[in-house]
C-alpha cells in the first residue's frame, strides 16, 4: 500500500487515508487544487484530512516547496483546508 507522508506534521499513512493535492495552472499562475483520486495529474501534495495539518503546511510554505515551482508563487486557497473541516 503506498504510503505518504503528511506536510503538516509529518506523519507518514497510506495515501488513501490522507487528502490529495496537486498544483493546477490558473489564470493568475499556479494554485493548489484538491485532486483526492489523482484525476488532475501532476505531483501529489498530502495532508491529513483535518484543516490542522493543510494549515500548517500552508504557514510553512510546504505547499509552495513540495510544488517544485522554482520561484514562482502558487496561491493556496484557505477554503481547502476549511472545506476539511466539514468532512470529519
Ligand atoms: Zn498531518
Amino acid at each position: 500500500m503506498p504510503v505518504r507522508r503528511c506536510l503538516g506534521c509529518g506523519v507518514r499513512a497510506p495515501k488513501e487515508l490522507l487528502a490529495r493535492f496537486t498544483v493546477v495552472p490558473g489564470q493568475d499562475g499556479a494554485r493548489l487544487a484538491r485532486d483526492d483520486r489523482g484525476r488532475l495529474g501532476g505531483r501529489g501534495l498530502y495532508v491529513c484530512r483535518v484543516p490542522e495539518c493543510f494549515d500548517r503546511a500552508s504557514a510553512r510554505r510546504a505547499f509552495q516547496r513540495g510544488a517544485r515551482l522554482r520561484g514562482a508563487s502558487l496561491a493556496v486557497d484557505p477554503a481547502l483546508g476549511q472545506a476539511l473541516d466539514e468532512e470529519r
